[in-house]
């Protein structure tokens, strides 16, 4: 067995910057992709827990040159999900036994928004009696609006850094979008006591190994419990995806580096949830069911009613744009089980890691 394959499945952060990146550049990963789902397996066996996605809104302050629901993308259609679709779109996840949903939106920052995630929160609460985990992934707040939202019953929270290289996230983003606040932010997570979820996009452009190497350093200097990570897929209303070819080569290329990295930050974490992002599935019918045999445990089926979907595209191909969420919750059953795994239905699935405290 590879030696540093071997010393990371013995303990956590056993790895050197360098031995990561020589892992994410090997050119046979099978021995990596089985020794990441070993060490997965050990901590939550075969069980997968859900969280049922629901895109809230469209609406965004932000400017990500990489995203296709950026500020200036004038060609998609703003929305924002209505507070009585939301409860219910929450309440068919706990009663088809999801455990957990995702509340994900573009980013706003007002009194108003605030007020709205905090209603929705409360409803979500009352009709699962409390039971529902909900993860909120709605951007940069202030710590006193994070503090508003977790008293309201979220008790998860979801902002990727997208990169640790301050000096790659400014050429991903316009001047005002600062790396220093998201990372500020994430530290305001964590001290209020959320479950703290965060990632990057891989294969970015300009990316390198020793880049995402120290992406994985980065998560556990976080002190992550949630890791949400996944390919960059170029959407063309974008600065950066504008004019990029990306022929099947280049997924196919993206999907491996994308599994590569879920791999190795299992193997130095050894005890976060991992999810098997949606832009896996877009690079690969079976993406996400490849990321499950790589170290992921979670996935984010979308529960939001599919009239919407067409309109929160932050990639081109994403997938299920039509199907509703009970013929998704069939397919991901037996997608699931095609890799000899099972779904943990109807347990909220909270990180090892956060339940054991932090390192
Ligand atoms: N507004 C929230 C935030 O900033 O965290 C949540 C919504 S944001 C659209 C969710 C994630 O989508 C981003 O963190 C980013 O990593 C991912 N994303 C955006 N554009 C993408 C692209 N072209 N390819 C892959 N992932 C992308």
């Amino acid at each position: 067995m590879n030696r540093s394959i071997e010393k990371a499945m013995a303990r956590p952060y056993a790895l050197s910057r360098a031995e990561l990146a020589e892992l994410l550049a090997l050119e046979d990963p099978a021995e990596l992709f089985s020794a990441a789902c070993e060490v997965k397996r050990r901590y939550t066996g075969k069980a997968v827990a859900l969280r049922g996605l629901i895109e809230f809104g469209n609406i965004c302050a932000k400017d990500c040159y990489y995203c296709g629901i950026r500020k200036s993308n004038a060609s998609v259609k703003r929305y924002r999900l209505a507070e009585d679709d939301i409860v219910r779109m929450a309440k068919w996840a706990y009663e088809w036994k999801y455990g957990s949903i995702v509340l994900q939106s573009g980013e706003m920052e007002s009194e108003e928004n605030t007020l709205f995630v905090e209603r929705v929160l409360r409803r979500v609460a009352e009709v699962s009696g409390g039971e529902l985990g909900v993860t909120i992934s709605a951007g940069e707040q202030s710590e006193a609006v994070y503090r508003r939202w977790l008293a309201a019953g979220a008790h998860r929270y979801l902002l990727r850094i997208e990169t640790s290289n301050p000096e790659l996230y400014a050429r991903l983003h316009p001047a005002d979008h600062s790396f220093e606040r998201r990372v500020e932010c994430l530290r305001a997570l964590k001290r209020l006591g959320y479950q703290l979820g965060s990632g990057v996009m891989t294969g970015l452009p300009g990316q390198t190994l020793d880049d995402l190497a120290r992406d994985v350093e980065f998560f556990r200097e976080l002190d992550l419990d949630m890791i949400g990570m996944g390919p960059y897929i170029p959407h063309r209303d974008t600065p950066l995806g504008a004019g990029m070819t990306f022929t099947p080569a280049d997924a196919a290329a993206q999907l491996r580096l994308g599994l590569k990295m879920i791999a190795v930050t299992r193997l130095y974490l050894h005890d976060v949830n991992i999810a098997a992002a949606t832009a896996l599935q877009a690079l690969d019918d079976s993406g996400r069911e490849q990321g499950l045999m790589a170290g992921a445990n979670v996935i984010m089926p979308n529960v939001t009613d599919t009239e919407y979907r067409s309109n929160y595209q932050l990639y081109e191909n994403k997938p299920c744009l039509d199907e509703n969420a009970s013929k998704c919750r069939n397919c991901l059953n037996w997608r699931v089980l095609s890799v000899g795994e099972e779904i943990n239905w109807g347990v909220r699935g909270d990180p090892v890691h956060f339940r054991k405290g932090s390192v």
